[in-house]
Formats: structure tokens, sequence, C-alpha cells
């Protein structure tokens, strides 16, 4: 073979060789050798070379045999550019012929020689001569006789001798491996794994180190950690006699690797070859700065090296091992940050059900996205909306779920589906959003038409009964079940101490209720960016009194009722400011669509009536007064401050004396209020005005000083494009994306799942513009008003509290944009520190 060239190269320490022409496996044995590591002698073939195989070339097999000696048995080996792309499984043994039994039948045994023998001619029959592998299903357990009997059907079934020249055995496995890679469902199965369409195949081409034979003979893998948790556990398995990656299959036989009480191990048996194996496997983490999996064989004794692949592992280990390399000086830390990926965190942000308590399992199904929650039965997303806008915990139960259910997703704390499986709509959104979800679970009975579920048992559970989904094992539980906070371990606290020390952009949290924020705080968000006030008012005894004050006829009415809702709100703020411990708190001042809290339908006109002691026809009438024909554009937000001004200012003074009253203890307060909502610039000029007076009028009555900021939500396309006359009243601005998403496509927040699938599905929308920013529209107004606001006050705060504010693309594009902060809900708060970090690396 000719060194130069440079499609079929032996692997030395100074062969040119790249994972983009020779393939990922090349690459890392080139390493091993370098490290000087017992790596067989290997030679590589390059994208080029492979792809001319499957087209029809043939490679000149004198030169490919030249660096082997004679008597070799070979391997061939898949070499994707990146080892998740997967590939052609590894034949072993080539070069097994008639000659080669008895020469090894005098070297190792006549029983390892048939094995070798016979393991080859299966593999060669089903992957080279594509033969059906049940012809082998009958052939006897001995090697001896299998060997005769296999050889035997093969040549039954091709109507020719088993091919007997190693040059030509290896053409034929090259040429299949090849042709393989090329096929269609191979081509598909790489493609969903995120390989290119004309991505390439390299092989490499082994020498066989035995695994059978005289001696200690055997092969293994070993790794260093464990792949759950990351932490440091020799892990692996080697079963004696054997070949490949046998030892993982190979039951009770094989034995563990260090000392077990489990059983017997291979450094016992093999004391000397398990401590270099160890050795071998550091050095490979040292050096090649990740954690190795090691393919490993022993043979009569010595250990070779045969192939070293990235540890696999979930979230919790990736971080582990991340953080780690990086404690011990291998890696920088900011690599470790980028070797994370920011969504995956979500693995180990969730609850589970504690494994200590008793379980009362409905079903079971798909274990679809980690995490668990209780809450009751809900069976349409309709439902699931009004279940959260009442603040009650609901468990989104569908046949299965499609787009025009997201928002009843969102609006869930876990979702279960009766059909469906890993990559169902269910499970991928329920991942992507971090909802605990059960899919496929066909089990429980699922009967809409009468809104209820027959359990394997024979329970039968209704809308509204409590259930616990356990999405991480793919259990329905009956009940609230014990649940225990996340495994945020240090790894990962060390990690995420890390990511804000690069950070550049800050993350805040949305948090409506005490629970939001303490959970906010313990992910250290640095602040609340969106506190939504109208969401304190949907538990029963609130809203009763904010019916009231709606329905209020005269302004003294109104006044008794607001006099109420002020201690409640007051005692809401004091709450807030104390768990966020001097945090910036924003509080966005009421922004209801007023319908959401008037009853729509008779027997909650008569509830009402009777709570108001009003007549039924009174009810009525005011309902149907306040009704609007699009109250999504109607007297939501400033709209309200405007028209019913006591609402704000109550809203004002609430949030002065609770600052009073919180600052006394710690850390002064400094609220922020923001107004939402807003279109012209003179809505500002009017609250503002208010606010102040409300604020002068606490400083009067209590003689205590404080400061406040006021802010305006930018959400109509107006207020972007009228940010610099706005800015000069108010100290930030903070986009809200949903509702600015609503009016700059025209698209109603509330029905555009009914379409939305087919806009994606025909490409008209790239993706729904709710859940990723659209950049090119809503994305340019951002721009605009960010640029506007900022020309007239410099020192204005920019910020993002939509949905979009926890996306790692969308942060990406506010922090080119210069905003100062984004704020997400809170279980995205992490991701979003972690995407923050690496934008800033
Ligand atoms: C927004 O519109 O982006 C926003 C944050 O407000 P809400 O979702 O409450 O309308
Ligand atoms: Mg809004």
């Amino acid at each position: 073979m000719q060194h130069n060239d440079p499609d079929i190269t032996l692997i030395t320490p100074s062969a040119p060789m790249a994972a983009e022409t020779h393939g990922g496996r090349a690459k890392c044995l080139q390493r091993l050798v370098r490290l000087d590591l017992p790596v067989p002698r290997t030679i590589a073939l390059s994208f080029r070379a492979v792809h001319g195989i499957a087209a029809g070339e043939s490679p000149d097999m004198t030169r490919m045999l030249a660096p082997f000696q004679d008597e070799a048995l070979l391997c061939v080996r898949p070499s994707s550019e990146d080892p998740d792309w997967g590939g052609p499984g590894a034949v072993l043994n080539i070069g097994m012929n008639d000659a080669k039994f008895v020469e090894l039948s005098d070297r190792l045994g006549k029983e390892a020689a048939s094995d070798l023998y016979l393991r080859f001619v299966q593999a060669y029959a089903i992957h080279v001569a594509r033969l059906d592998p049940d012809m082998f299903d009958e052939i006897s357990e001995d090697p001896i006789e299998g060997l005769g009997q296999a050889l035997r059907a093969y040549e039954d079934e091709t109507e020719e001798d088993f091919p007997q020249d190693t040059g030509v055995q290896l053409a034929e496995v090259l040429r299949s491996m090849a042709r393989a890679w090329e096929g269609t469902t191979a081509r598909l199965l790489r493609q969903a794994k995120g390989a290119p369409a004309d991505a390439g195949l390299g092989l490499v081409v082994q020498e066989m180190a035995f695994g059978l034979g005289q001696g200690e003979c055997g092969s293994g893998v070993i790794q260093l950690v464990d792949s759950q948790t990351g932490t440091r556990q020799i892990t692996g398995r080697y079963l004696s006699q054997s070949q490949g990656r046998e030892a993982l299959h190979g039951g009770s036989d094989a034995l563990y690797l260090e000392q077990d009480p489990r059983g017997p191990s291979l450094e016992e048996l093999a004391p000397e070859a398990f401590a270099a194996l160890k050795e071998y496997t550091a050095l490979m983490r040292v050096k090649l700065r990740e954690e190795m999996q090691v393919e490993f064989t022993i043979e009569n004794g010595a250990v070779f090296v045969l192939d070293g692949v990235r540890v696999a592992r979930n979230a919790r280990a990736a971080v582990a091992i991340a953080v780690a390399l990086a404690e011990d000086g291998i890696i920088a830390r900011e690599e470790a940050l980028m070797r994370i990926e920011p969504r995956a965190l979500n693995e180990l942000l969730h609850r589970q059900v504690d494994p200590e308590a008793p379980r009362d399992v409905l079903a079971r199904g798909v274990a679809a996205s980690p995490g668990a929650a209780t809450g009751r039965i809900v069976f349409t997303a309709e439902a699931a909306q009004a279940a959260a806008a009442r603040g009650e915990a609901c468990v989104l139960v569908r046949r299965e779920t499609n787009p025009e259910d997201i928002r009843g997703m969102h609006a869930a704390v876990a979702v279960l589906t009766e059909r469906g499986g890993m990559t169902s709509h269910a499970a991928v959104i329920g991942r992507g959003i971090g909802l605990p979800c059960v899919v496929g679970a066909s089990e429980i009975g699922f009967d809409p038409a009468h809104k209820q579920l027959k359990m394997p048992d024979g329970r039968i559970l209704k809308k509204g009964d409590t259930i616990t989904i356990d999405g991480s094992n793919g259990e329905v539980l009956a009940g609230e079940a014990p649940l225990l906070e996340a495994a945020r371990d240090d790894s990962f606290q060390t990690l995420m101490t890390w990511a804000d020390e690069v950070r550049d952009i800050a993350v805040r949290a949305n948090a409506d209720t005490p629970a939001d924020a303490e959970v906010a705080r313990r992910f250290r968000a640095q602040g609340i960016g969106l506190c939504r006030t109208e969401h304190m008012f949907f538990e029963t005894d609130r809203l009763t009194v904010m019916r009231e004050m709606i329905f209020a006829d005269s302004s003294e009415d109104r006044a008794a009722a607001l006099e109420r809702l002020l201690p409640m709100q007051r005692a809401d703020f004091i709450d807030l400011f104390r768990i966020m411990q001097g945090k910036p708190v924003c509080i966005r001042l009421f922004d209801p669509p007023l319908h959401e809290f008037l009853p729509s339908d008779r027997s909650g006109m008569r509830e009402l009536a009777e709570a108001l002691d009003l007549p039924l026809s009174d009810v009525t009438r005011r309902v149907d007064a306040l009704g609007e024909y699009n109250p999504m554009l109607g007297m939501r937000g400033v709209r309200l401050g405007i028209v019913v001004p006591e609402i704000y200012e109550m809203q004002a003074r609430a949030i002065f004396e609770a600052t009073i009253e919180a600052s006394r203890e710690g850390a002064p307060v400094v609220p922020e209020i923001m107004i939402p909502l807003v279109s012209a610039c003179r809505e500002v000029e009017l609250v503002k005005t208010r606010i102040d007076l409300v604020a002068a009028a606490v400083r009067n009555e209590t003689g205590q000083e404080f400061t406040y900021r006021l802010g305006v939500m930018v959400e109509t396309p107006r207020a972007a494009l009228r940010a610099e006359e706005i800015a000069p009243h108010v100290a930030f601005l903070s986009f809200g994306t949903n509702d600015l998403t609503q009016m700059t496509y025209g698209l109603s927040r509330d029905d555009a799942g009914r379409f939305m699938s087919a806009y994606v599905q025909q490409g008209v929308y790239p993706e729904d513009p709710f859940h990723t920013l659209d950049v090119d529209g809503v994305g340019e107004l951002l721009r605009i008003g960010a640029e506007r606001g900022r020309r007239a006050s410099p020192d204005l705060v920019l910020s993002i509290c939509g949905e979009h504010g926890g996306n790692p693309e969308s942060i990406a594009f506010c922090r080119d944009v210069g905003f100062d902060y984004v704020s997400c809900s809170p279980f995205r708060v992490p991701v979003a520190r972690l995407a923050a970090a690496q934008l800033a690396v």
C-alpha cells in the first residue's frame, strides 16, 4: 500500500486523517495510536473511497491487504462523520477459511477455531450474501458440528462454495457495507439524527485480536463513569471467550470489571489487564478531553484497545461529566458550558414521584416527558385553560394531541394521551415545554363521549378527579402522590454558577404567585420580569369582590369594592417582595379582558345574582352590556385604566404600601410598575400622573420615602413605532411578544391553533410564531422599538416578557438587539441562563 494514498490509509500518528474525510471512528483510532495504546493495525478508507466502492469501483485488494500479516483475521467497522449517525454493523473475522481453520485449530484449539469460522460464515451469509438469518436457527450449539452445518447451508442457498480468498471476502464485505449506507432507509434514519443528505461513510479495516483461544481471552467494554448520573464509577462488563460487544449481552456469564459483591470480576481474574485498561481509559479521558467508553479484547492475557466512543449519557450525566472535566482542568469552563444543550436541562428540572412512597398505579403508558405532577382531569384544551385561569392544576387527557391543544398543554401541569409514541405530538411538545407527559396509555379506557376513563381494574375516573402523572416512568397514579423536588445536584449548581459568570444578559422570571416566585428565586432568576396581577384574582373569594367592582354602578360602590380588594393585593405584593429579597419585581397593572370575570351561562348568572343580591335580569343585562365582539382587542389593559382609573389607583396604592412594609424588614424595595397594552403616549401620561399622585398621597400619609420605576409594555405595533415619544416618560420598555405577535400578524392568540398546523405544513409560516419569535416581522418591531426608545433615552432598560423570552433562539435575538434582560416562566430560567451564557462564550 502506498502511504500517500489519502483514500486508503494505514492509521499512523502522522497519516492525514480527519473526521470530515475519514469519519469520527478513524480519527479517534488515530488519536489512540498517537497515545501509543495497543491498537491493532488499522487502515482507514475515506468517504470518497467508500462512495466509489458503492458505485462499483474495485479497490486494489493486494494493496489493501499489504499492511496486515498473512495469518491475520480482519474486521470492518463503519466510520461516519458523527458517530451518532450510525452506520452498518461491524463484520468480524474476515479472512477465515479452511486453511486458517486448520492453522488456528493447532494454535487455539479446534473449538475456538470452529467458533471463529462459524461466526464469520453466519455474518457473511447475512450481511453480504443477504441470506435469511432464520436459516441458522437449527444449527447445533456445538461450534464444531455447527460449522459444518452452517457451511453446508450457505452452499445450498447460494449454490456456491464459501469464498476462501481473503481479498474476495474483504472486497465483498466492503461493498455490502458501502451499499447499505447508500440505501434509502439508512439515509432517512441518519437524516432523522441530523445528518445531511449526502453524509459520507468511511470504513476502518482492523486486524483482529481474537478474544477466543488459549490463556485468558475475551472482550468487553469499560467506562469510568455511570451513564445515568455521571458520577465516577467503573462501569462495563467482560466476557471470556467472546468478541465484539457480546459481553454486554452476556447475561450472568459476563464479569464485572472492578471487584464487586454481586459476582466475579475481571479485576480478580486478570488484575494486570484490568489495571492497564483503567489506565488507558483514564489517559483517553485526559487526552481526548472526553469520557470514553473503550471496547477492548484480551488475547492470552494481553490487552488490545479496539475502539473508543463517547460515553452515552443522559442530561444529568452530561452535566456531571462536563463539570468534572472542567474541574480537573481538562477542559475550560467555557467549554463545559458549551457542551450542554440548554433545553436538555429540562430533564434535571422536574419533580419526581417519591420512590419510597406507595404508588397506586391506575395505568401505564410511554414515559414521554420527564417529571411528575398532580392535577384534576380535564378533557379539552379549553377546560385546561379555564382551570389554569382559576389557578387550578389540571391534567389534560386526550386521545392524542394536535397543534390546537398546545395552549391547553401550556395550561396543564401534565398531559396523558391514549395513543402515540415517543415522537407523537404530545411527547414532542411535552418535552419541549418541560411538561410531564405519558402517551400511548391504551389502558386508560378513554371514553370522550361520557367524559370518563375506565382503568384496567375497573375504576372509573371523571372530569375533576385528581391523578398524578409520572412522566419519568410512564405511570398514571391515583390521587396526589408525594413528589420530590428536581435533582439539581452540585454539578448542576456549579454549571449554572459558571453560566452566570460569563452571561451578559440578565434573566428574570414571569411569576404571579408566591409559589412561582419561590421557584424563580430557587433558579436564581434576577428578579420578576412580569407579574400578571389579574391572575391574582381568580380565587373564589376574590372573584366575587372583583365582580362587585365590575358591576358597580356608582363610584361609591366601586370604591367600596376596591377598598376590600386593596388589602388582598397589598398582601400579595408583600409576599412577592419578601420572597425576592430586594431583587426587582415588575408588576403589571391589570390587563383582563373583563368578560373573563363574568359568568357565561345561566346558572353562573344566577349564582352571581345571588352573590351580589341583584335581580337576575340586572345581572344578565350588565353581562350583555359588558360583552365584546373581540375582547382581546377590546377594553383590555391600559384602556381599562383610562376608563376606570380607580382600579389602577388601588393597585398602585397596594404596591406602595407593600413597598414600605417589605422595606422595613429587609433590602429596600424599588417596585417596577408596568402599563399594559399601550398604543398612545397620552395613555402613559394619564396613568403616570395618577400613579404619581397616589405615590405622593402614600408618602404623605405614612411619612415614608420610597421610589418606584414606571414602564410600558410594548404589545401593540404602534407602541413599538412610537417608542421614541413614549420613552421619555418611563424607565423601561418590556416587549410583550404574545400580544405583539397577535397584532403584527392579525392572528388571534386563542383561535390561530385551528389552522396553524395547515399553515406550518404548507410552509406559509416556518413555525408557529407564538412559539418561536418571528424575527423577520415581530423582530423588526422589536428592533425599531429598541432603537427609537434608546434614541430618546439612552439609559432605557429593555426586555422581553412574552413566552418567547425562554426560548434560546429568541434570547440570541434579544441580546443582539441590546436588551438588558429576558423574562420567562420560572422553570425555563436555568435553560435561559445557560443559553445566554453560551451566547457570551
Ligand atoms: C404578552 O402579551 O406578551 C404578555 C406577556 O402579556 P400576556 O401574555 O399576559 O398578554
Ligand atoms: Mg399581553
